[in-house]
């Protein structure tokens, strides 16, 4: 029966991995001094690490990846380091407190990023540990089952501000260095420890209860500090009632960091989130930091109070995060969102469920959509099938009884049972266990709100002709227009023969109406422009909405070709989101259109160029080499950008960048210019292109 064997394997080495595996090992505090070097790219550390046996060994190891030079400072204890772990071996007893204090020099090839360390004011270091390892820095725990409580002490270039979890107690200047202290009075696992320097200043604010929240900023973003930021009070103070468990640390921190990995880390007392959340007040509007704000804040609870015992709990951190920071988005943008956002996910997962892709919230290897959105879904359930106030005792009961301890999920589901009195087994089997999503009793759920089944009804016309449903989209259109219901009315317009009057005459109303997501629907969905609408539809370059914006001004370019030079002209200044695709697109338009400006050409294909650099944030990167690409415009400088990119180390930008470039190496005349340029990168580009060049 080799078969089965085989594929039992898999699945025995997930649990494997994931069960603690120094059982009998209690670390109660970390305590180091970490000098970082970031020009060298390298940390010098001198831990104190102090523990308990439950029974007696003799051996014990951190988890400690490639760390040179490891010196122990404590006698009678003797130390083996491996490329993976540094181990201790004496003759430890049980229940005996231990300290052994060592000194060791770390070159971080991942989770520590030293970045633009040739650019004081771009500088900076920041660490990501979840799904990275903080053992790549700072001898640890991979294992999130130990608890460990972390004190750092941290030495860096003086020019610097360097931020970390927990309180800052001291900070000492010196001639070339400062020295920051940081103090932690709770433990938690090993891959929520964090460390951030660079140009940073902070706005604090203190929440409703009095804790200190700190945003941090780079200098030449002062002005969006405020867009950025918003609403930030308002949702600390909302998560703190509803969950209804006091904020478990000292302080809370945002940074926000150039080339991040992912959105935002829940780090504890301490979030790193990507630049490319930066806002003005319109960018507000399209795109904005609210979502993640409140994300990474519920998992301050979710994940970081309580945390899972082994992936197979993931939804416990992702899908609470997700149903928390929709619940302070309804507090801020309304019910409607809220059930819109829902209705959405729904839609999103009962697809996936309907061909076959579903997937149970506890498989361990399971998609974001599932651990995130199922998970935010069941939280939604349950808590409408127990009602409100029960599902709330629940939740603090368990945070309460499991805190900064490991959970998993059947803990929880025995806390909502106790409080509730009722038997969850089905709840359990439906939407924790399937594999499918209960799309039935999702859309049940989304048909008791009143917007709902307005919307539902109106969604429900798509496939009806016109002459049929002239006056249910008029209704939609006409004011007080529903964001909602008039985008889906926009929609509906787009499948139909766009210079049919009454078509128009709808169109025309959505465009006077007082809703810029519905005037921002017909810049998405009308790419063809009849004449007839051609003067309102202008007016969609003046609102006050990047998304729409960009979406009117390449439309009005392709369709009235004669009329180009004005929609440039009236652009000419504007930047857009923080990824500046506005002002990419007017360059590449700029640059398609010859009878504009023919003086300034050379300039705007520079500052196209430019924008392919490494001293921006890969969103701004990415956004300069696909109108690039568009526009097919590729120089040395652009192209040689895109190479080196290939090699960058977040992961969905160098897969960007490897796409485009095997794309572009199918051009014959692209393949030499590539081909030449590869004489001067380093050797890791140079084998990559030699596997799509060969
Ligand atoms: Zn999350």
């Amino acid at each position: 029966m080799k078969k089965i064997y085989l594929l039992l394997l898999p699945l025995f080495f997930t649990e494997l991995i994931y069960a603690q595996n120094q059982p009998h090992l209690d670390i109660k505090n970390i305590n180091a001094f970490l000098k970082i070097k970031p020009v060298k790219k390298q940390v010098v550390g001198e831990v104190e690490l102090q523990f308990m046996l439950n029974q007696a060994c003799d051996s014990i190891f951190l988890d400690a990846k490639n760390m040179e030079e490891v010196v122990l400072k404590t006698s009678k204890i003797s130390v083996k380091t491996t490329s993976e772990k540094i181990w201790f071996y004496n003759d430890f007893k049980a229940d005996s407190l231990y300290s052994i204090q060592f000194k060791y020099l770390a070159k971080p090839q991942q989770t520590l990023y030293f970045n633009n360390w040739d650019i004081p004011e771009k500088a900076q270091v920041f660490s990501q540990g979840q799904g990275k390892y903080t053992s790549h820095w700072l001898p640890s725990l991979d294992d999130m089952n130990d608890k460990i409580e972390f004190d750092l002490s941290f030495e860096a270039p003086r020019e610097y501000t360097l931020i970390s979890n927990g309180k800052l107690i001291s900070k000492s200047v010196f001639e070339k260095v400062s020295r920051w202290t940081y103090d932690m009075q709770k433990p938690m696992s090993s891959y929520l420890v964090m460390v951030a320097l660079g140009r940073f200043d902070f706005e604090k604010i203190q929440s409703k209860s009095g804790v200190p929240i700190y945003l941090y900023f780079a200098p030449r973003y002062h002005k969006l500090v405020e867009p950025t930021y918003r609403y930030t009070k308002e949702i600390f103070d909302f998560l703190e009632s509803s969950i209804g468990v006091a904020y478990p640390w000292q302080n809370y921190k945002q940074v926000p960091v150039k080339d991040f990995l992912y959105a935002g880390m829940e780090n504890t007392g301490a979030t790193v989130f990507s630049e490319q959340f930066l806002t003005d007040s319109i960018g507000f509007i399209d795109q904005n930091y609210v979502n993640v704000n409140a994300h990474e804040l519920a998992h301050q609870w979710f994940g970081n109070l309580i945390t899972e015992t082994s992936s197979t709990h993931h939804w416990l951190h992702e899908g609470f995060a997700t149903y928390y920071a929709l619940k302070a988005e309804r507090e801020i943008f309304g019910d409607n969102y809220f059930f819109y956002s829902m209705y959405q996910t729904a839609e999103r997962l009962s697809e996936a469920s309907e061909s076959g892709r579903g997937e149970a919230l506890l498989n361990t290897k399971a998609s974001s959509l599932t651990y995130y959105q199922k998970g935010a879904w069941a939280l939604f359930f349950l808590e409408n099938k127990l009602g409100e106030s029960v599902f709330k005792k629940i939740v603090k009961s368990f945070l309460e009884k499991y805190a900064y301890q490991n959970v998993r999920t059947e803990d929880f589901i025995k806390v909502a049972e106790e409080i509730s009195g009722k038997d969850l087994s089905g709840f359990e089997k439906k939407w924790l266990l399937a594999n499918t999503f209960p799309s039935y009793e999702a859309m049940r759920l989304l048909s008791t709100i009143e917007f709902m089944q307005k919307y539902l009804a109106l969604n429900a016309l798509r496939e009806l002709p016109l002459e049929q449903k002239v006056e249910d989209l008029k209704d939609a259109l006409s004011a007080p227009v529903n964001d909602y219901l008039g985008q889906e009315a926009v929609i509906q317009l787009s499948l139909e023969n766009i210079h049919s009057p009454v078509v128009v005459a709808l169109l025309k109303m959505a465009l006077k109406s007082e809703s810029l997501l519905v005037k921002q629907s017909v810049a998405l969905h009308i790419d063809k422009i009849p004449s007839t609408l051609k003067k309102e539809y202008e007016q969609l370059l003046h609102e006050k909405s990047y998304t729409t914006q960009e979406a009117a001004l390449l439309n009005l370019w392709i369709n009235f070709q004669s009329n180009r030079a004005n929609y440039l002209e009236l652009l000419k200044d504007k930047q857009g989101f923080y990824n500046k695709s506005l002002r990419h697109l007017w360059l590449g338009l700029h640059l398609a259109t010859p009878a504009y400006k023919p003086e300034n050409k050379t300039v705007i294909f520079q500052e196209l160029n430019q924008y392919t650099n490494a001293i921006y944030d890969i969103s701004i990167r990415r956004s300069a080499f696909s109108i690039i690409r568009q526009i097919n415009l590729w120089s040395d400088e652009s192209l040689l950008n895109l190479i080196k990119a290939t090699q960058h180390y977040n992961y969905r930008f160098y897969s960007f960048a490897r796409n485009m470039i095997k794309e572009l190496a199918k051009n014959g005349a692209l393949k030499k210019q590539i081909n030449a340029l590869s004489q001067q990168v380093e050797f890791r580009n140079k084998q990559f292109l030699k596997t799509i060049l060969d």
